[in-house]
């Protein structure tokens, strides 16, 4: 089978959409009845991102086969509407991993292991693998960090070299970033035209351009670029700010990107594309405007003075999806558990809110905050829905309030509590002993049955569900008879019951904790079934 590759670089800076442009150009690719896979490429020695802090690198996102990549991954997964898996992704880390494997094996027959071509080619073998694995026509590869990095060098040589071999199956796009300073008030065209020098430096003349900037690319600025960077002005693409990123694709399809992507590598579209579906999307989006307010308490959020929300983005998403898809507009606002620790009567501010998400988390930092904002929800009966770590702090809170036993705790922040209500399973402590951080988490997509009558049962509309999971710590089913006789339902368990996935409370109008991670499987036309039942309750108001 003939694979294409499309690789997406970034210049100026990072953080302009990269990811977002790979993922619309896909979809649009897609529409045109191609098979298309994403991979995305951290130029970081860490093996995964599982190590990663979420507050520098954004969202841990976990893919149905267990592997801890990076937040874009979870993009491609919304655009394409697919599952992605772990052969589409790669670390620096990763590919020297397997560089000095090979090399220990003795693979290498005693030559000298040189970086080049060694290290390039081990990235293309992968590349290769993901293509060959979706059977994909157009393979599109992002790589992380922006072109003129010491870090990412190796992979932009495995593009010269795969560009070698074969010239006809490899394409380049810089994504760069045009900006307007205001003391000038013109849109500045110079460091494009330096990112491009840089990208050419290393023997490599990108093919088209995405411009990102706050307004419209103007026809003296493309003329301007194509120029100077030697692009043609047809493959240079305007990204103006959008109101939702899941309107790029209409940009992208009106400037005729795909097409000309698809021309340039001598091919026809397959089909005519009909992305209708997106367009009653952006519609709504547009549309929408009575309000559902829901807050989330986490702590991955400041930066400096900054406030980012990266470190949650499926969540942001799924919350996103589930309101559009209820015609309501997702005000969403963050609140940090801490402020409650120190001062209990903001808890007041809660009921400002329709509904509260508590995600996965971890340690003990804002603990206590989270804790008690989960007995004023679930006291004033405010839409709950709590996240792996939400789920676990409203078990310890209801063993707490409801059960009594006050000094009920997870054993990750409270080893030696009496009360270990979340607890590592027989042979989990054993198994992680020694053996570092990296990889020691239950991770990748796991069968839960559901309990006839829950919420969960009911949104579902299901008996078996299949969601992803990344956490050390379980539910203590020593406790699980007590909790059932206080009211606590257990409506989702492993099918051999031994691991409890989802507690509800009744007598609430929402008030579900789950031991996944939902987020990961909502997609933007196909919004998470929890997810729609906890902002339907939101949005009814109390
Ligand atoms: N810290 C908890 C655990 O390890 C929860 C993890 C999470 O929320 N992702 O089990």
């Amino acid at each position: 089978m003939h694979h294409r590759f499309i690789f997406i670089v970034g210049g100026v800076m990072s953080g302009v959409g990269k990811g977002t442009s790979s993922a619309a150009l896909g979809l649009t690719l897609k529409a045109r009845g191609f098979v298309v896979t994403a991979v995305k490429i951290d130029p970081y020695v860490n093996v995964d991102a599982g190590t990663m802090n979420p507050v520098e690198h954004g969202e841990v996102f976990v893919t149905i086969d267990g592997d801890e990549t990076d937040q874009d991954i979870g993009n491609y997964e919304r655009f394409l509407d697919e599952n992605i898996t772990s052969v589409n992704y790669m670390t620096t880390g990763r590919v020297y991993q397997s560089v000095i494997e090979r090399e220990r094996r003795g693979d290498y027959h005693g030559k000298c292991v040189e970086v080049v071509p060694r290290v390039p080619e081990e990235v293309i073998d992968r590349l290769e693998k993901a293509a060959k694995k979706a059977k994909a026509d157009f393979v599109l590869v992002e790589i992380g960090g922006t072109v003129g990095e010491y870090e990412n060098i190796l992979f932009l040589e495995a593009i010269r070299m795969m560009k070698l071999k074969s010239p006809d199956d490899v394409r380049t796009v810089l994504v760069s970033y045009l900006p307007v300073p205001p003391s000038i008030g013109e849109m500045k065209t110079k460091p494009t035209q330096h990112a491009v020098r840089e990208v050419n430096r290393i023997g490599i003349n990108p093919e088209f351009l995405i411009c990102r900037s706050e307004v419209a690319l103007d026809a003296p600025r493309r003329e301007k670029l194509s120029r100077f960077c030697g692009v043609h002005p047809s493959h240079i693409i305007t990204a103006p700010n959008a109101k939702s990123i899941y309107e790029v694709p209409k940009l992208f399809d009106e400037q005729g990107f795909a097409d000309s992507m698809v021309k340039s590598f001598r091919m026809k579209s397959r089909t005519t594309p009909d992305l209708s579906a997106w367009d009653s999307l952006v519609h709504t989006i547009e549309a929408v405007d009575r309000p559902v307010r829901i807050g989330v308490i986490g702590k991955y959020f400041s930066t400096g003075d900054f406030i980012l929300s990266d470190a949650y983005l499926s969540v942001l998403e799924a919350i996103k999806h589930a309101a559009w898809s209820i015609g309501r507009k997702p005000v969403i606002e963050w609140l940090n558990s801490e402020a409650y620790e120190q001062d209990p009567s903001k808890l007041k501010e809660l009921d400002a809110y329709d509904g509260v998400l508590v995600p996965g988390g971890f340690g003990s930092r804002g603990i206590e905050g989270k804790m008690a904002a989960i007995t004023y929800v679930r006291e004033h009966k405010i839409p709950y829905f709590g996240i792996c770590y939400g789920m676990q702090c409203a078990v310890i809170e209801f063993a707490r309030s409801v059960l009594g036993l006050t000094d009920a705790h997870t054993t990750e922040i409270a080893p030696k509590t009496k009360n270990p209500v979340i607890h590592l399973m027989n042979g989990q402590g054993k198994k992680l002993k020694g053996t570092g951080i990296g990889g020691t988490l239950r991770l990748g997509s796991y069968p839960c049955d559901l309990k006839a009558g829950s919420t969960s049962r009911e949104s579902y509309g299901s008996d078996q569900i299949s969601e992803r999971h990344r956490h050390r710590y379980e539910f203590n089913n020593d406790y699980r008879q007590r909790l059932i006789d206080a009211g606590l339902v257990i409506a989702g368990t492993s099918p051999d019951d031994r691991l409890v996935e989802i507690i509800e409370v009744t007598d609430h109008p929402f008030f579900v904790g789950v031991q996944f991670h939902p987020e990961f499987q909502s997609r933007p036309l196909r919004p998470h079934p929890l997810f729609v039942s906890f902002l339907k309750a939101a949005a009814k108001g109390r």
